[in-house]
């Protein structure tokens, strides 16, 4: 089968590390200006440096205004999981802007236990949350299809996680959607709305779906024989897609990232979700594939999300903390190359049979579809035993 995941084609073939922090041209959307700097660390000096945040907060208070209801009834839509970002967005929403945050979450394939025991932390905090868990055959069928066709599982997640905010908004006509980052413009991507408090949604699939979204999965996935033509008629799948855009602009829905209006720090908002929503970090240490122990910890699939990454773009989970941190000054640019060293692509053991069991797959063909991921641009065998190496890595 033809592959799906578009951002391969145009992916450059000379390799190139970023002259401020870790990341390389590999990472898909980024852009290198002439002094070598990357444009998520071009974007990060001007957010320590240029932005006015004062000015932002007045922004934020004058859009709240707007929107607050007196009567106590929901008026934000914040899509979360109880995580520290999704956790700190709503809290601050909600008691320092006197909103009332309704939490809608798309739940992970496989929830950890600590991210379970975070979710419920939160609603113990104060939230109502309304989650929703897609019908457990297809969505399995869904992940097995972007897992072969765009070498990423966890695709079905985005997918939802994106449409679930704005079908939950329509549903209750709630027009203030609140998302954490931006995470285009503070991890590297398209800058086009990183100067925008709101994001646009008609170019979704490009920028968030790897150029395809669920529709053609479904069409793929018929001619795989994995799905029949009863199936992709389910309903369901209308979570997995975005309203049509003349019900978003009849309610005048609108997704705002906190990220344009409160400098982000995602350690500060570690510090602040472990205060006010009880989060709690990772009981056996760091996540596989890097050397965090509180971001992205509540899908016992994440780990694949990333090793995939790593495979199709040579820079993995390790490579993304370590250049948020170097962004934000926390380490130098040396230690996040040793940190990226040490633990970045390293392989998600602790979950492999659960994620195969997932999928309905052997191990077999789970490493003949990572190897087929292997651009031959970043890859070689050059091992005494014949196995992969890295042909670029940062120094
Ligand atoms: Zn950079």
């Amino acid at each position: 089968m033809e592959k799906l995941d578009k951002q391969l084609e145009s992916q450059p073939k000379e390799v190139k590390f970023c002259a401020r922090c870790v990341v390389s041209n590999q990472r898909p959307r980024i852009t290198f200006g002439a002094d070598g700097v990357c444009s998520a660390c071009q974007y990060a000096w001007k957010k320590h440096h240029e932005i006015n945040w004062e000015k932002r907060g007045r922004e934020l208070v004058a859009l709240c205004d707007k929107y607050r209801s007196k009567d106590g009834s929901f008026d934000v839509v914040v899509p979360g999981s109880g995580g520290k970002d999704s956790g700190y967005t709503a809290h601050i929403l909600k008691t320092k802007y006197g909103m009332h945050p309704l939490v809608v979450t798309w739940a992970p394939f496989i929830y950890t236990d600590i991210g379970w025991k975070n979710f419920q932390n939160f609603v113990k905090s104060g939230f109502t949350t309304i989650n929703c868990f897609p019908n457990g055959i297809l969505h399995r069928k869904l992940a097995r299809i972007a897992f072969e066709l765009k070498g990423d599982a966890w695709e079905p997640f985005a997918f939802g996680q994106k449409a679930y905010a704005f079908n939950m908004a329509i549903k209750f006509g709630i027009p203030l959607i609140f998302y954490g980052e931006n995470g285009e413009a503070e991890y590297g991507g398209s800058t086009k709305d990183a100067d925008k408090s709101y994001e646009t949604i008609e170019n979704w699939e490009e920028v968030h779906f790897k150029g395809a979204g669920i529709d053609k999965l479904l069409r793929a996935g018929l001619k795989m024989g994995v799905f029949d033509e009863n199936e992709i008629k389910d309903k369901t799948f209308d979570l997995y897609r975005q309203p049509p855009l003349p019900e978003i602009k009849k309610l005048g829905a609108r997704m705002h990232w906190l990220s344009y209006y409160k400098k982000w720090v995602p350690q500060e908002n570690f510090y602040y979700a472990q205060k006010h929503t009880s989060f709690a970090v990772n009981e056996s240490g760091r996540s596989e594939g890097t050397y965090s122990k509180y971001a992205s910890l509540d899908d016992k699939t994440d780990g694949f999300h990333f090793y995939l990454a790593f495979i199709k773009f040579g820079i993995g989970r390790a490579t993304s903390d370590a250049a948020h941190e170097i962004r934000d000054g926390h380490i130098t640019r040396e230690e996040g190359a040793a940190l990226v060293k040490r633990y970045d692509g390293e392989f998600p053991k602790k979950y492999f049979k659960e994620f195969l069991e997932y999928l309905d797959i052997d191990e077999k063909r789970f490493w003949g579809i990572i190897d087929s991921y292997r651009q031959p641009h970043l890859w070689e065998r050059a091992g005494a035993n014949g196995e992969w190496k890295l042909k670029h890595q940062i120094n």
